[in-house]
């Protein structure tokens, strides 16, 4: 059967080796789920009647890092043979999560801290899982020749699949209190697995009633799934559908404050359109993920900063207010400190103000040191996110590939005698003169001179120019000292030219 092709050497090694011991074996989850839908599955999981020792016994390179008996198996990769990543003739390693049948996870746990509990059988494993399309399992006949596809679809898990809908296994509510988490990855999965995937209607009635249980669960997996939806293409359908269904306000309540609360004569949405509005243009055009984050926060201040009402009402502060909420919101979802901290910025700033001609270096390094030279990009495409989210048709390119342009152009060193590698003190010694103008002209001629050709900057080679120049008159000196002028100004605005060229600007 073609399906049996898409399955990695490695993975039906496993398979095979935990049947050769006599132990039932399916690969499961979402993998099988990817399988029949055509898609490349992300990790492969294997369920087994085998205990964790009898997994352990069986693939000797394997451990395991968590207490639901899961055993990561490592497998020397087979597909293709050999193949190393860094060329050192090291073998590149699979790795396969392989766990014994279970019964459900958290409500055992909760009972058995210390211990887990095992299924009978597949069945009864698939039954402990979260929704119809991830509880299918797929085995064959390793014995060779025509081998059988065998297909375990308790929950009607195909059928779904066909019809693309996201149906709990069994009745939703258990599910749903015995797992908050699966609340959220129902949305997830909907906007994962592709258009026109929808929740089954008793399953989001289910949702919405639970809401609230997603309180009892970790901010560190909540943070992951949220994570997970922030990821892909659709990031800003995910969060609406997280709102729809009220989970929104136990993830980031934040956001809900914006939700109808209009703006003023400058915008066409509410706030909370318009932050859903930049994310869509930072997901559509795979910003990195602190740039999607940035540009879903980048406004949520704005609630609390409004004053007065209709037309002419205000959002003074908002970027501050909003900067400090970021970093609350991030806090509380376990963001990595510098993760939370490099959003935080990109909101704190995004409403820097630019406009060519009118703001000068000054103010571009001003911004610059505050933001980061590294986070300077990121900043600029939250400001076009920004922009297209409030609906205006152009990122305004020019004006932010002029702004780059000048960014790079004040960070670089500017051209100047420091550049030489003898300074005024060295030609004072080496002609035996006190300071006064000749010093000044003769580094500025060999300047000129390490401009033409950059191999010159050479301590012995320049001592021997000053000597030579030494020997000059104060009428010679001059005149050459301003041909060198001349040739500095000639690579200043060649570089500035190229710089400009870089960004498209005049
Ligand atoms: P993906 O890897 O694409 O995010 P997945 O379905 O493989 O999706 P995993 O988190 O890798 O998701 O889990 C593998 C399988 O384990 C799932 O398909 C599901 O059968 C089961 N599973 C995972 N998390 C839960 C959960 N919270 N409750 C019930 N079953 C779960
Ligand atoms: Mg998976």
């Amino acid at each position: 059967m073609e399906i049996l092709k898409k399955i990695p050497s490695e993975v039906k090694f496993a398979v095979e080796e935990l049947k050769r011991r006599g132990f039932e074996a399916y690969i499961v989850g979402g993998c099988v789920r990817d399988l029949l839908r055509k898609a490349e599955p992300e990790d492969w999981d294997v369920a087994t009647s085998a205990l964790p020792d009898q997994i352990q016994a069986a693939f000797l390179n394997s451990y395991t890092d968590n207490k639901f008996g899961t055993i990561t198996a490592r497998i020397e990769r087979m597909d293709p043979p050999g193949k190393s990543e860094d060329g050192l003739g090291k073998e590149e390693i699979f790795e396969i999560e392989i766990t014994p049948y279970r019964i459900e996870s958290e409500y055992s746990d909760q009972r058995h801290p210390d211990s887990v509990a095992w299924a009978k059988n597949i069945k009864e494993d698939l039954a402990r899982r979260d929704f119809t399309v991830n509880a299918i399992a797929l085995s064959y006949d390793p014995g060779g020749g025509k081998s059988e596809v065998e297909i375990i679809d308790p929950f009607g898990g195909q059928s779904d699949l066909q019809a693309k809908i996201i149906k709990a296994v069994r009745d939703p509510n258990e599910r749903f209190s015995e797992d908050a988490l699966r609340m959220m990855r129902a949305a997830r999965f909907a906007i994962t697995l592709g258009k026109g995937w929808i929740i089954d209607a008793e399953t989001s009635e289910a949702v919405k009633k639970n809401a609230r249980l997603l309180g009892n669960i970790s901010k560190e997996r909540i943070r992951d799934e949220f994570l997970k939806m922030m990821a892909t293409d659709r990031a800003d359908e995910g969060i609406e559908l997280l709102r729809e269904l009220g989970l929104l306000g136990h993830i980031i309540p934040e956001l809900e404050e914006g939700y109808d609360v209009g703006q003023n004569k400058h915008h066409v949405y509410d706030i909370y359109k318009h932050s859903l509005y930049s994310l869509r243009f930072a997901a559509r055009s795979k910003f990195n993920i602190y740039v999607k984050i940035a540009s879903l926060l980048h406004d949520v201040g704005k609630p609390r900063a409004k004053q007065g009402n209709g037309p002419d009402s205000t959002f003074y502060n908002h970027e501050v207010i909003g900067a400090k909420m970021v970093q609350q919101i991030l806090n509380r979802l376990k963001f990595k400190k510098t993760d939370a901290e490099r959003i935080t910025r990109l909101v704190r700033y995004h409403l820097f103000y630019y406009n060519v001609g009118e703001v000068g270096e000054a103010s571009v390094r001003r911004l610059v040191r505050k933001v980061g030279m590294e986070n300077v990009d990121e900043l600029l495409q939250v400001r076009m996110a920004d922009r297209i989210g409030s609906g205006c048709p152009k990122a305004e390119p020019y004006k932010l590939r002029h702004m780059r342009y000048l960014i790079e152009k004040t960070a670089k060193d500017p051209i100047s005698v420091k550049m030489l590698c003898v300074n005024g003190q060295d030609v004072m010694k080496i002609l035996n003169i006190p300071p006064g103008p000749k010093v000044g002209a003769i580094l500025d001629i060999l300047l000129g001179t390490v401009l033409e050709d950059p191999d010159k900057n050479d301590k012995t080679f320049l001592t021997s120019q000053v000597r030579k120049l030494g020997r000059l008159n104060e009428k010679e000196l001059a005149e050459t000292a301003r041909l060198a002028e001349e040739k500095k100004e000639d690579v200043e605005e060649k570089n500035d030219k190229m710089t400009k060229k870089k960004y498209w600007v005049t």
